[in-house]
């Protein structure tokens, strides 16, 4: 069974929340307070957080990094539940380690969807054992991904993103694209979420110094390519 820790603490919403998972084969387990959150997610182990960003005693922000930086939780997806609609909050919860964000008031059913897209976009779909482009691994079976002999920490996310462009590499993938195979065509996602993802992943790739080998290429996406001496551009938008 599938268990999905809810961290909230306004009862309203954490009854709802609870209601419609379990009618949806879920299994529920409910922290209310921040500071019992890393506790109890070592305890149970959830197969995926929802995440509320104002809660007593510790921020969800907070403990959002301290999921991604413990390491029996780390590639637990998660999806940040916050009340401020500030897109500048929304980026920076994502830059913090979250796979996803809903702002409340969200829809119901707009929440399930994205719980089934991120659950899935966190199972490996190769058929492969393996994987490599340049000095990079990525072993399917150990959900591992190196770079040379350096261990590199992705999320679920930054893992598809990966996996997606390292079976194309020299190709250059469309946003849209990628935005469709790594979140799914079913939900909206804003297309500068990809964007906040691959700057995730090349921090996570070349974190050891290394070259950048993710080319942005100017309005018409990204793609992997031994990098040339060209410093890496950016989206601006
Ligand atoms: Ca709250």
């Amino acid at each position: 069974m599938i268990k999905i820790m809810i961290v909230e603490d306004e009862v309203g919403l954490v009854t709802l929340l609870k209601y419609n998972l379990e009618k949806q084969g879920y299994e529920t387990n409910v922290v209310m307070d921040g500071k019992d959150v890393m506790r109890e997610a070592l305890l149970e182990k959830p197969d995926l957080i929802l995440l509320d960003w104002m809660l007593p005693n510790v921020q969800g922000i907070d403990l959002c990094r301290e999921i991604r930086k413990t390491y029996e939780l780390r590639n637990t997806p998660l999806i940040m539940l916050t009340a401020r609609g500030d897109e500048a909050d929304k980026v920076r919860g994502l830059s913090y380690g979250a796979d996803d964000y809903m702002t409340k008031p969200f829809s119901v059913p707009e929440l399930m969807a994205r719980i089934v897209a991120l659950l899935r976009r966190s199972q490996p779909v190769s058929t492969q054992e393996n994987l490599s482009f340049a000095d990079i691994t990525m072993d399917f079976s150990k959900r591992r991904v190196t770079r040379g002999d350096r261990h590199v920490h992705l999320g679920p996310t930054e893992f598809r993103l990966l996996q997606f462009l390292m079976e194309k590499p020299g190709h250059v993938l469309s946003r849209e694209s990628l935005l469709k195979s790594v979140w799914g065509g079913a939900i909206h996602v804003e297309l500068r979420t990809v964007d906040v993802h691959i700057r995730r992943l090349r921090r996570a790739l070349n974190e050891g110094g290394e070259a950048d080998i993710i080319r942005t290429v100017r309005s018409a996406g990204y793609a992997l390519e031994v990098s040339s001496d060209e410093p890496a551009e950016e989206y601006e938008d």
